[in-house]
């Protein structure tokens, strides 16, 4: 029988354990995961593109629920682990889980430190830690203009810029008398200070924050000094410190964190922690590269059959770099003059470049680099093996402006063994034998492969760098493969299967020799698409290669029920739909319905193996809430009741839903219909967006409400709905040939751009008959999904509950 092995955190140091663990022995344990926040691992580090806006919540996803479910992993979201009985090797969680453990790793991570000042819990002061905090700073930048971030290290200005990008006015509080004293001297911190205030951040330094005012909601900061600033938002910023409560409760020794050895052993037998709540040698670290070296070492001891003899870990190099676009700074070990130290420095006012290296004792022992920080894996390199460089001219440890101008890339001079990407430990050597080996052409694929740039992603110019310089070709003209298991691209996988008439993933996969059997969750979904959409007669649906929610037809929730979103064509109901759905609510003991930003009801909570039979009762079609195809159409009320309304949104609404709904896009689609300019439908955020003027309709596409917040740009003008009909359907058509996977129209749109989207569409008459034929093919085949289970007994059967638990 396998030993059990229990995970409590679901966060970056403990997944990524686990990652070594299944790369060193996957049959050697059963492996169960308890994850307090509703979600599976994610990358926490990208928190700040999210804000920024350079990524979604669904990009920065690390592993995915397939990727626990395919490794055989229970996974427990939303479910925090309250006790831990050592002796008896038993876990109790909150939701009442009991589970017992031959191995247990503790990876709680750190909570972020809260400044007890009166008024502290007020709404609308909030932490920067997850993606919770992240989705309040969104939603609070859509109802509120000020922010105040108090603290002005790394977390500090990476939320401040991301503010400014969510356009808030953003204060930053200060209380040193520089930004980020612990990485930076008082030189780079100050040329860092003028980039943040061109970018538009006001800063108050050496700030004592005394009280924070507000009735329910947080409305002003006061200052020791008496002044103060009113604000809508506080962002505390000001350090972490590491989460200890269940291992203080479950007996272990801790002291700032919890107390472990060189295997990551903690006091009590077979508990081992890991990560930010992990102290070693009076060190608990706070930055992934040190805790994913952690992991690897806890990886080999367990998987080990004389784990005694694995070496240990003995502690890290650290380094930072501010991911925040347009300033480069980096900063690693001993920053600051003292007596004993030396430094070399270059600052170049012009360009707005400072570097400095910290020698000691004839060895580099840390660096500050502002501006440019393309000699960083060089130093943190000299850094590491701590070379002897006294015999060095000092032009080559830090080469000068003159020297360094050439474009030539810091990759060249480095050797195989040298570092590239520091937060995953992966070295030139490494990249440079994969892309050879593996023939890899892009940096995602080095990414698949090697795990470089998986983190922080500040490596990637030089993944690039050193991929041109491996296969001569230069990165911008190099193709992007779909995903790790191949390397066709999303055009060419569409190519093959319409050349060679392929039918099913197995057989696309097979024919074009992909890397592995099975695929992954990537190319999956990809290919199925693909397959349905370049002939929707003959290629069947394969629901093996679909994301859960469009396996199941329900949306998923953090604890393994599922939501149910009856269809209501263009939002509208009646008292006999609403009386079906409160019978079913109450019938079911739905926990809670709730009106949609897109006019539908929710019902939450619902049971897996109850869903065929609320379908049944509730009688109504499915609303493919969970669908890669058109989710809903919304209205305003139109010539119906407003007296604004000239025009019949409601009636060409339902008119679009019911004629395009179950087709199959490459992303969701959204649509709306406002009879005026006054738009209240929010037309100008949806896919396809309709506005009614002085007898026209005006047509908006490729709109984004979500993080990626687009307006619509403004398609045409037409004097009917038939035409409205008639250029959506070729709109669609020409997205769905032509969108890779996974593609939003607004991506699509600025990928192809307008003109062409209106030359295909518009101009070219016969080629748009031809895309509404296919189109007109392609709907056809629609089917509520609903009713084909309902009616079917055998699918029925297979609503049993998922692998991933998610309690
Ligand atoms: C915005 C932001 C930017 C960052 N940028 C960088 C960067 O550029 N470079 C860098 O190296 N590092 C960066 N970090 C730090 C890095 O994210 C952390 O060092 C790393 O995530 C720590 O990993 P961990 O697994 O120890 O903790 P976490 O990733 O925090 O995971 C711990 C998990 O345990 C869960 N948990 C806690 N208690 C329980 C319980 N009782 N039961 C079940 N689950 C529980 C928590 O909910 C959490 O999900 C950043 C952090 C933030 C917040
Ligand atoms: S968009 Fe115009 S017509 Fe429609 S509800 Fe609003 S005001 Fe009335």
């Amino acid at each position: 029988m396998r030993e059990k092995l229990v995970l409590i955190g679901n966060g970056m140091a403990g997944i990524r354990t686990i990652e070594e663990v299944l790369k060193n022995d996957p049959d050697r344990f059963d492996i169960i995961v308890f994850g307090e926040e509703p979600h599976p691992n994610y990358n926490r580090i990208m928190l700040s593109s999210v804000l920024q806006g350079d990524a979604s919540v669904d990009d920065i996803v690390l592993n995915s629920y397939e990727w626990y479910a395919e490794n055989q992993i229970t996974l427990h979201t939303g479910d925090a682990v309250k006790k831990v009985d050592t002796k008896k090797q038993v876990v109790y969680s909150e939701k009442g889980i009991v589970q017992s453990y031959d191995k247990l790793i503790m990876a709680t991570g750190s909570n972020p430190f809260m400044l007890p000042l009166p008024g502290a819990d007020k709404e609308g002061v909030i932490a920067f830690r997850n993606i919770k905090d992240c989705e309040t700073m969104i939603e609070t930048s859509k109802n509120y203009k000020k922010a105040v971030v108090i603290g002005g290290g790394l977390l500090g200005l990476e939320a401040a810029r991301g503010l400014l990008n969510l356009n808030m006015e953003v204060d930053v509080i200060h209380i040193a008398d520089f930004l980020m004293e612990r990485q930076l001297d008082e030189p780079a911190s100050n040329m860092l200070k003028e980039e943040l205030e061109a970018q538009g951040m006001r800063f108050h330094l050496k700030k004592n924050t005394e009280q924070i005012i507000g009735r329910d909601r947080v409305e002003e900061v006061r200052f020791t000094d008496g002044s103060s600033l009113k604000t809508d938002l506080v962002v505390m910023a000001v350090g972490i410190k590491p989460n200890i409560e269940l291992g203080k409760k479950s007996g272990l020794k801790t002291e700032r964190a919890i107390l472990v050895n060189d295997y990551m052993q903690t006091s009590a037998e077979n508990v081992y922690a890991v990560g930010e709540c992990a102290e070693h040698r009076g060190i608990a670290y706070g930055l992934v590269a040190p805790l994913y070296e952690q992991g690897k070492v806890l990886a080999a001891h367990l998987c080990s059959a004389d784990a005694a003899s694995e070496p240990g870990y003995k502690g890290s190099i650290v380094y930072t770099q501010l991911k925040v676009s347009g300033v480069d700074v980096f900063s690693a070990g001993v920053f600051q003059d003292n007596e004993k130290t030396k430094a070399i420095r270059v600052h170049d006012e012009f360009e707005g470049i400072y570097k400095k290296v910290v020698v000691q004792d004839n060895k580099v022992v840390g660096a500050v680099l502002f501006g440019d920080t393309g000699d960083s894996p060089r130093l943190l390199n000299m850094m590491r093996s701590g070379e002897d460089i006294s015999q060095m001219s000092k032009v080559a440890i830090l080469p000068s402006e003159s020297s360094s101008d050439s474009k030539v890339s810091p990759v060249v001079a480095m050797a195989d063994g040298e570092t590239i990407c520091g937060c995953n430990g992966v070295s030139k050597g490494e990249i440079c034998t994969a892309i050879t080996d593996l023939g890899l052409q892009s940096v995602e694929q080095v990414k698949q492969c090697t795990n470089a740039g998986r983190s922080c992603g500040g490596c990637k110019p030089l993944v690039a760098d050193l991929l041109e310089l491996t296969t001569g070709e230069e990165v911008g003209n190099v193709k992007e493969p779909m995903c790790g298991c191949t390397e066709y691209t999303h055009e060419e996988v569409v190519a093959e299967i319409r050349e060679l008439g392929l039918s099913h993933p197995r057989e696309v996969m097979n024919v074009l020799g992909w890397e592995s059997d099975e695929g992954c969750s990537k190319c999956r979904p990809a290919i199925n698409y693909y397959l349905q959409m370049v002939d929707p007669i003959k290629n069947a649906d394969d629901p093996s290669s679909r994301f859960v929610n469009e396996r199941v037809h329900a949306n998923i929730n953090h604890n393994g029920t599922f939501t149910v979103v009856p269809r209501m064509y263009g939002g509208v109901t009646n008292a006999d739909q609403l009386r079906k759905i409160a019978d079913v609510a109450d019938k079911y003991s739905v926990p809670l319905l709730k009106v949609t930003g897109g006019q539908r009801i929710d019902l939450f909570g619902v049971e897996k193996e109850d869903l065929p039979k609320v379908w049944s009762d509730l009688g109504m079609r499915s609303g493919s809430a969970y669908a890669k195809a058109l989710r809903t159409v919304k209205t305003c009320v139109g010539e119906q009741f407003c007296r604004f309304g000239t025009q019949d949104s409601i009636g060409l609404g339902i008119e679009l839903e019911k004629k395009f709904e179950y087709i199959n896009t490459p992303h969701k689609v959204k649509m709306a219909v406002s009879a005026c300019p006054r738009n209240c439908a929010e037309s100008g955020i949806k896919d396809f967006g309709v506005v009614g003027v002085e007898g026209a309709w005006e047509l908006y596409v490729g709109g984004n409400g979500g993080v990626d917040l687009r307006g619509g740009d403004l398609f045409c003008k037409v004097k009917t709905k038939e035409e409205i009909i008639v250029t959506i359907s070729a709109f669609l058509q020409y997205y769905r040939e032509h969108a890779r996977y996974l593609e939003r129209t607004s991506h699509f749109v600025e990928r192809v751009g307008l003109d062409h989207m209106k030359q295909v569409v518009l101009e070219d008459v016969e080629g748009r008959n031809a895309l509404i034929e296919r189109l007109e093919i392609a709907l056809s085949t629609g089917k509520d999904p609903w009713k084909e289970i309902v009616e079917n007994e055998e699918k029925q059967k297979e609503y049993q509950k998922t692998h991933v638990t998610m309690s």
